[in-house]
């Protein structure tokens, strides 16, 4: 009995765009259901070391490729872990991963044309077979399942189900292919050499046997590929495309990566490793269900996705192979978590990306500006934590500062730069770089060649209320506490002016007083060290959350004739609240904030205009 199911919303939409793809590189359909066919190899291995009562021959696991030249047919297939009906219907009829949403909207949104760098920046796994294929038959059955089930579509739609009585344990994909490659004699995909060619150039290194079943040699069941796990050879024998290759396996990411790693340890735990460094931010980086974790392997045989144990949420980016020797393949991600030996691996690939980071930032400008670009943000997080490794955090981080509009510093750079006599490395935090440039805390360190960091991401908002020092150099905000300059001796009766604002404006302001950081504005707000900023306060709110209440303390500029002119009014006993008022929201307007009553803010300001006119 056959079943017609329609494809959900979003996979529709990416069928439709396979199907009328122009995407240049069409070859990578076969890497993707290879390299879908090796986990499923990988899960079954894993599943009967694991249950042994689970009935599967594992006595030849393998994948092959078989086709058929006048039916013009390529088949995939595996005798791995296969899929339920069930499991098709939500793997296959639906797009389940995170992140993959907002992609199709992103698509919605742009030209057909980038439709096709999304193909190429994001993969798109089994569905790439609708680029070469128009129609996709596929039979498959679960290990340990009686009965099978087969799948067929054309892409346009629906699918249809059907139940298989005697189907063979494993995953069998067959395409049939599209009549106009026919005369591409290079992408002809009928045709051995072309797929001999492919498998060489993107699957050499998959450790399970492929082998080529074509009609013609019915003999040839050697394996296509050399079937070597790249993290065990020396690195002088590996090419540059295999590692490629390899990271896409298991990044699922189609471009190349920015940077590679390897790990190994040996004595009492033995470990290899081989990682890398995305050239891209991952489209979950900021989604609560983002993945994490690189695979894990216990002497060659795969043990999960996702280690999550092996890598701190901050470096969730980082993708790659540990292969554990001395651990036990039934272990739980519970007891990961506990285990030892994954700690202290934990703790050296922690070190060595750090090192990574910080070799790149020192030695190869160009890639360490696309590695902080793209995952800088995430980077960041680190320094809220993993307290332990805060110094060398810091110190592969850069940051916007006044020194330079386009260009990032480090605080090393920051520190050289620093002159005699400025005793801290001082920051101001807010939502945009413009809105804080000309904040008017600024002023009087810009006056005193003073440079200021300016930093605007969300993330900065936390860890610097964590982070106090560099290298035993403070680190200070200049929009909270009293600061020191250093300079003048402090201007004298205003006393009575700033009583008498505390008490005009105490239900908005904790104290006022005179300030020292401001040249030429007359007012500016400042917070004690440890308050929430208003730039967090926003965060809360935008979160649903209302934040405590924070008064923060008015400063004013004693210079300034609007300063000077309200005390000798004050004085004479003729000051007007209504002033008091004015000053305080124009000190909230000049950082960027936002006036509690707006309204009353101008007709107060219109009124005291007309008095000029
Ligand atoms: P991805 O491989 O990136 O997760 P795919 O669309 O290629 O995305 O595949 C979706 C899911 O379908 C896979 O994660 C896997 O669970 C399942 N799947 C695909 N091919 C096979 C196969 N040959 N055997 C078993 N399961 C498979």
């Amino acid at each position: 009995m056959s079943e017609t199911i329609e494809f959900q919303a979003e996979a529709r939409q990416l069928l439709q765009l396979m199907i009328h793809s122009i995407y240049s590189d069409k070859d990578v359909f076969l890497r993707e259901l290879i390299s879908n066919a090796s986990d499923a190899l990988d899960k079954l291995r894993l599943e009967s070391y694991r249950d042994k009562d689970l009935e599967v021959d594992t006595s030849d696991l393998r994948i092959e490729l078989e086709q058929d030249a006048e039916a013009r047919t390529l088949t995939v297939r595996d005798n791995g872990i296969g899929m339920t009906r069930d499991e098709v219907v939500e793997l296959i009829g639906t797009i389940a991963k995170s992140g993959t949403a907002e992609m199709l909207r992103q698509m919605r949104e742009s030209q057909e044309a980038q439709a096709e760098d999304l193909i190429g920046q994001f993969g798109i796994g089994f569905y790439s077979s609708f680029m070469v294929a128009d129609r996709v038959e596929m039979v498959t059955r679960k290990a340990g399942a009686a009965e099978g089930v087969h799948w067929e579509s054309t892409g346009e739609g629906t699918y249809t189900l059907e139940p298989v009585a005697d189907a063979p344990q494993g995953t069998a994909i067959t395409l049939h292919l599209k009549a106009e490659d026919a005369e591409d004699s290079l992408h002809d995909y009928a045709k051995p050499d072309v797929v001999r060619r492919i498998v060489k150039r993107y699957s050499d290194f998959i450790t399970w046997p492929i082998r080529l079943l074509s009609g013609e040699d019915e003999g040839d069941t050697d394996p296509v590929n050399s079937r070597k796990a790249l993290w065990a050879r020396p690195p002088s024998e590996v090419t540059d495309e295999e590692l490629t290759e390899f990271y896409r396996h298991v990044s699922h990411d189609w471009q190349e990566p920015l940077e590679t790693m390897r790990l190994s340890g040996e004595g009492t735990f033995e470990y290899q490793g081989l990682l890398f460094l995305p050239s891209h931010a991952p489209m979950d980086l900021f989604m609560r269900e983002a993945r994490r974790g690189v695979q894990l392997y216990v002497k060659r045989v795969f043990v999960m996705d996702d280690c999550e144990a092996l890598v701190p949420e901050y470096l969730r980016f980082v993708k790659g192979v540990v292969d554990a020797a001395d651990l036990s393949l039934n272990v739980s991600r519970e007891i990961l978590q506990q285990d030892r030996q994954i700690q202290a691996i934990r703790k050296r690939l922690v070190r060595k990306v750090l090192q990574t980071v910080k070799a790149l930032q020192e030695n190869e400008p160009e890639k360490y500006r696309t590695f902080w670009g793209e995952l800088g943000r995430a980077f960041k997080e680190g320094l809220i934590t993993d307290p332990d490794n805060r110094e060398a955090i810091l110190a592969a981080s850069s940051f916007p500062s006044t020194h330079s509009a386009d260009e990032d510093t480090t605080l090393t750079a920051y520190k050289e730069r620093m002159p005699e006599g400025q005793e801290a490395i001082y920051y101001l935090t807010g939502a945009s770089r413009s809105s804080i440039e000309n904040s008017p805390h600024i002023e009087a360190f810009r006056a005193k060649g003073y440079e200021v960091l300016l930093l605007t991401d969300q993330v900065d908002e936390v860890w610097t209320d964590t982070v106090s020092e560099f290298d035993g150099t403070p680190m200070a905000s200049i929009a909270k506490g009293d600061v020191d300059l250093g300079d003048e001796d402090v201007p004298e009766g205003f006393d009575d002016l700033l009583s008498w604002m505390g008490t005009e404006l105490a239900d908005d302001v904790k104290e006022v007083r005179l300030s020292s950081r401001l040249t030429s504005s007359p007012a500016c707000l400042v917070g004690d060290p440890g308050d929430l900023s208003p730039m967090l306060e926003k965060m809360y709110r935008a979160m649903g959350q209302e934040p405590p209440v924070t008064k923060r303390t008015l400063e004013l500029n004693p210079k300034h004739a609007l300063v000077s002119g309200l005390r000798d009014k004050q004085g004479a006993g003729e000051a007007d609240p209504d002033v008091a008022r004015l000053l305080y929201g124009m000190a909230l307007l000049a950082e960027g904030g936002d006036l509690k009553e707006p309204t009353a803010f101008v007709n107060t300001l219109a009124e005291r205009l007309q008095k000029t006119l």
